[in-house]
Order: C-alpha cells, then sequence, then structure tokens
C-alpha cells in the first residue's frame, strides 16, 4: 500500500485545470495505490468465471485472450439487445456537462475522465464506432475511436474508481445512470478474466459459504451466541436466538459484517435486543447468512445467483416474509431488481405486516422484504418500544444516507425518524450532501480495499468535508448510518478528514436507547464504555 499523504496535502494537490491534452490521448498511469490488485485465477476458476489467468494491471501485458475483441464485441452487442436502458444510455448524452462536477472522484481527483459524462464516454467512444451508422462512416468524426489494449485498460482504471452510487444520475437531465454503464463495463471486463480481489474473493466466498466472510454455519451461531453473552453483560438479559428453525413468522437477514466486524456488530446486538423486546417471532439462518451481493458488482447473472438463497431459504422454514438489516446494495438489489430477477416469491409469503402494530407495508407487496428502519419507525410511531435517549445525550449525531438505500430506494425519512426518537441531539449536514444527494463514502461497490486508500480518501472527501463542517461548527461527534459497507469505509474516511467522529449504526444507537423489561441499571453503552455520569449516580 502507498504512503497515505496528510489530510491538508492531499485537499492542495488536487487541480481542476483544464486538461493540457485531448481525451483520448491521455492513458492511464498503473501507480501503486492507483488501481485494484486483481483476482487470484484459482477464484475466478472456481466460480466458473471465463478466462481465468493470472495478471498484473501495473505489467504492460495484461494475458488477454487472443480472441479479446471478439469476446468484447459480441459481449457487448450482447448486452445492448438485452438491456435497453444501456442502448438508451448510449445514445441520449448531449454533453451537457450537468454531471461533470457531482462526481465524488472527480472532486478528489480533478481528473477528467472521473467526471460521469467522460467516464460513459470510454465505453460510448467504442459503441459509437462499431455500432452506429454515423460512426461507422465518419469513425473519429463522429466521437468514436477503435478498440485496443490501452481501452481496456483505461476501462479497468476508471469502472474502478466508481462506486455506482448514482449521484450523477440525480442531476442528468435525461436520467442517464452511469452506475448502469459500469455494471456493463465490469461485466463486460470480466468477460476477459479481469476482475479484482476484492470483489472476486467475497463472491467466491458467499457462492461457498452464503456469506462474504466465508463463515461456516457452526461458527456463524458461535459468534451470535458470543454476542448475546456480551449483550447479558451489558443489559443482564440473557438473549437466545433461534437459528434455521421452520414455523416462525419472519426470517432475518442481514449482511454478514454486522456479524463479524466492528463497529457493526454493535448495530447486529441492537437487532437482537429489539427483537428480544418486542417477543418478535422470527429466526436467523445460517444458510442464508448474508443479505449483500457482490455479486452485484460483479455480472447481472451472479447477482441473481447469490441473491436466490433468500428465497429459497423463506420457502424452507416457511416464512411469511422477510425483515432485512441495515445495509446499502443489499436494498439497492432488493428493491430494483429482485422481485423479477428471484420471483415469483414462494407461496408461503404474503405482503408483510408488522405482528406489532398490525401496519401492512404495502411497499413491500411484491418483494416481501422490510427494511429494518421501516419496521422500527413504525414501532416507534406506535409507541411500541420506550426508548430513553437521554442514554445517548454524550452523542451529537449526523446522519449519513448511504447512497443505495437514499437514491435506490428513497428511505430518507425512517432513519432520520429513529436517530431522533433515540438522540436528543441530531444535527443534519449541509443540504446538497444529504439525502439524494448524498455523497459516497468512496468505498462502495467493492472498493473498500487498502491498496486503494488514497483514492478512497479522495472519493470520500466531499462527504468527509460535510462531516468536518458540522463537527466544527456543530460539536458533531458521531455519524450514524445504515450501511454494512458504509460501517468499513467511513471509520477510516472520518477519521482522515474529521478525526474524533465515531461511525454507528441505528439501531446501536437505539439498543442503548431501548428501555427492556427487566433489565439491569444501564452503566455501559454496548461498547462496553462507561455511560457517563451514570457512575457518579450510583
Ligand atoms: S448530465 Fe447527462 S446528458 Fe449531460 S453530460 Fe452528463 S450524462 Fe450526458
Ligand atoms: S455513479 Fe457515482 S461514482 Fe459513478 S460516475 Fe456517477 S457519481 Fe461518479
Amino acid at each position: 500500500m502507498s504512503k497515505l499523504p496528510d489530510a491538508k496535502m492531499l485537499a492542495r494537490s488536487i487541480q481542476y485545470a483544464f486538461p493540457s491534452a485531448p481525451w483520448m490521448k491521455t492513458k492511464p498511469v498503473f501507480n501503486p495505490g492507483s488501481f485494484c490488485y486483481p483476482a487470484k485465477e484459482e477464484t475466478m476458476a472456481g466460480l466458473g468465471m471465463p478466462n481465468p489467468h493470472t495478471w498484473n494491471p501495473a505489467e504492460e501485458d495484461w494475458k488477454l485472450p487472443p480472441d479479446w475483441e471478439d469476446i468484447i464485441y459480441t459481449a457487448l452487442k450482447d448486452r445492448l439487445e438485452k438491456y435497453r436502458s444501456l442502448k438508451v444510455f448510449m445514445d441520449i448524452c448531449v454533453r451537457c456537462g450537468t454531471c461533470a462536477d457531482k462526481c465524488h472522484f472527480f472532486l478528489g481527483t480533478g481528473d477528467p475522465k472521473n467526471m460521469p459524462v467522460l467516464r460513459a464516454e470510454l465505453i460510448r467512444s467504442v459503441y459509437r464506432r462499431d455500432f452506429t451508422t454515423a460512426g461507422r462512416l465518419l469513425g473519429k468524426i463522429a466521437g468514436g475511436r477503435k478498440l485496443d489494449a490501452a481501452i481496456i485498460k483505461e476501462w479497468f482504471y476508471y469502472f474502478y474508481q466508481c462506486t455506482e452510487c448514482r449521484r450523477c444520475s440525480l442531476f442528468c437531465p435525461y436520467g442517464i445512470d452511469t452506475a448502469e454503464i459500469t455494471m456493463i463495463a465490469r461485466e463486460l471486463l470480466h468477460e476477459l478474466g479481469l476482475g479484482i480481489h476484492w470483489i472476486m474473493d467475497p463472491v467466491s466466498n458467499c457462492n461457498r459459504t452464503g456469506n462474504h466472510l466465508g463463515i461456516q454455519p457452526h461458527a456463524f451461531k458461535e459468534i451470535v451466541e458470543f454476542l448475546c453473552e456480551d449483550i447479558e453483560t451489558v443489559t443482564g438479559i440473557k438473549i437466545k436466538p433461534p437459528f434455521n428453525e421452520k414455523g416462525h413468522e419472519i426470517l432475518f437477514i442481514t449482511p454478514s459484517g454486522d456479524v463479524f466486524a466492528e463497529p457493526g456488530i454493535y448495530t447486529f446486538m441492537g437487532y437482537l435486543m429489539l427483537f428480544h423486546e418486542i417477543g418478535l417471532d422470527y429466526t436467523l439462518s445460517t444458510y442464508a447468512s448474508e443479505g449483500g451481493n457482490f455479486g452485484s458488482f460483479t455480472s447481472a447473472a451472479m447477482m441473481k445467483k447469490l441473491n436466490a438463497k433468500m428465497y429459497a431459504e423463506a420457502e424452507r422454514l416457511g416464512v411469511k416474509w422477510i425483515l432485512g438489516g441495515e445495509c446499502g446494495h443489499m436494498w439497492r438489489v432488493v428493491h430494483q431488481y429482485m422481485d423479477t430477477m428471484n420471483g415469483p416469491t414462494p407461496t408461503c409469503m404474503a405482503t408483510p405486516k408488522s405482528p406489532i402494530t398490525g401496519t401492512m407495508f404495502h411497499n413491500a407487496a411484491s418483494t416481501k422484504m422490510v427494511h429494518i428502519t421501516e419496521f422500527t419507525a413504525d414501532l416507534i410511531k406506535h409507541n411500541k418500544i420506550t426508548l430513553d435517549p437521554s442514554r445517548n445525550d454524550h452523542l451529537t449525531v449526523t446522519f449519513h444516507d448511504s447512497c443505495n438505500p437514499a437514491r435506490g430506494m428513497g428511505l430518507l425519512e425512517e432513519p432520520r425518524a429513529v436517530i431522533k426518537a433515540a438522540c436528543n441531539n441530531f444535527v443534519e449536514m449541509p443540504e446538497n450532501t444529504i439525502r439524494e444527494q448524498t455523497f459516497c463514502c468512496g468505498g462502495g461497490s467493492g472498493l473498500n480495499t487498502e491498496e486503494i486508500m488514497e483514492l478512497r480518501m479522495r472519493g470520500g472527501l466531499p462527504r468527509g468535508n460535510a462531516l468536518r463542517y458540522v463537527q466544527e461548527r456543530r460539536g458533531v461527534n458521531t455519524m450514524a448510518c445504515i450501511c454494512a459497507i458504509d460501517r468499513a469505509t467511513l471509520p477510516p474516511l472520518a477519521n482522515y478528514w474529521a478525526p474524533g467522529v465515531t461511525v454507528t449504526g441505528t439501531h446501536e444507537l437505539v439498543a442503548n436507547a431501548l428501555v427492556m423489561r427487566g433489565e439491569s441499571k444501564r452503566t455501559m453503552n454496548l461498547r462496553q464504555e462507561d455511560l457517563p455520569g451514570v457512575e457518579e449516580d450510583e
């Protein structure tokens, strides 16, 4: 990993100057820290990915298959025929430039090819030359360019500098979704055996064990039971969650990052405490032990395959609906693709209805899956849980809208309602950095890897800048989010751009404020840190 520069130096190094050479004549330089490491040959082969091979982005020869041009053209033709949206996105851009300064990677690098319009042009120029009449006749005059190996390298470089966050699409007058273009570009690269380890390793684990971290069923159960011991230490309450049990109403699925890694584990403990307190009739599953889906960063086929376990397990256990944890891309996949991709839902499933409040979640009628913040906000609205927000009074909390729930499913009010019920001190970041306009963490879509830490910090600059703003002016010391990837990517971002700010999931805040029947007096939070002022009171 290359050395990370000081934050001020990094910010000063960004140049937005007009480029000195035409974009078609500039080529990426594969310096350490600027590109993701490749996936191992055996990982790609184990998944049945085409053309697995050993290669190194920093070397001249990427060892592409001999017929690589045919492979790309055939694959691009296939996607253009299959996805009408891709064809439309290729054709309708008027190069108005509205999207140009909306991408966090452009703002953090100053590299013109990180402007969404130019990122898309990397593939659009090839499309134009070989798939349009104007391009065939006029070539470069019509904006076309001939595919060559340098273009493949450029795709790899820049389509792994896009987190598929979709902020650009919000501002495009034509609704061009560059994230979808990035998804297709990565699919094309995968056809040549070019994948990155940080995506393909979790995909491989998920394919084998059902979760990204490769946790085996017995270990999954043991980790959860260990977390229950911690809950008992903090609350005095013993919780025994059911695993793989038939006959329950609800199946709960969350990203495995919440089971395994800090600070996600505290969010997971929060779920268990909430379910215990309301007496929810649910089961966990060691088979559907992952809500996230790195297949969505690989190909549509892989996304479908990895997602299939959710409905398969719902059917096996005979549940009525699925409650899902705090995750980002899990919900983009569920909300935008799952009902048609993995449907129809098993016949045992029905439109979700809260067993506690009676609320019907008609918005989830087709997927039969409800996001935990929708569920908890509904409990709070109907006064079904008791919260003591003063337990969080040492926190001044802001909320990072995770890109996928915010822009992918419009989940804007529910997390705020939950946080405001659990905390007395809530502060919004500036308006153009939240809700639909939220800025990415800089490490989504499989870019949460150490070797590109400088790139991640550059991409995280707009979010870090907004966080620093409320830290300095409003005393914010905690940033809540509803995404497992964010819980992994935001701590280093906060540490770099706004040191002193802690990252948390919303259900960690809820559980710390939750007044549970039979609990002992809380003197610690879920991280087993002393609650300020409590000892002195005793
Ligand atoms: S805003 Fe839309 S139409 Fe305008 S340059 Fe960007 S992608 Fe093209
Ligand atoms: S989807 Fe996000 S990361 Fe990708 S080009 Fe658009 S704004 Fe940039």
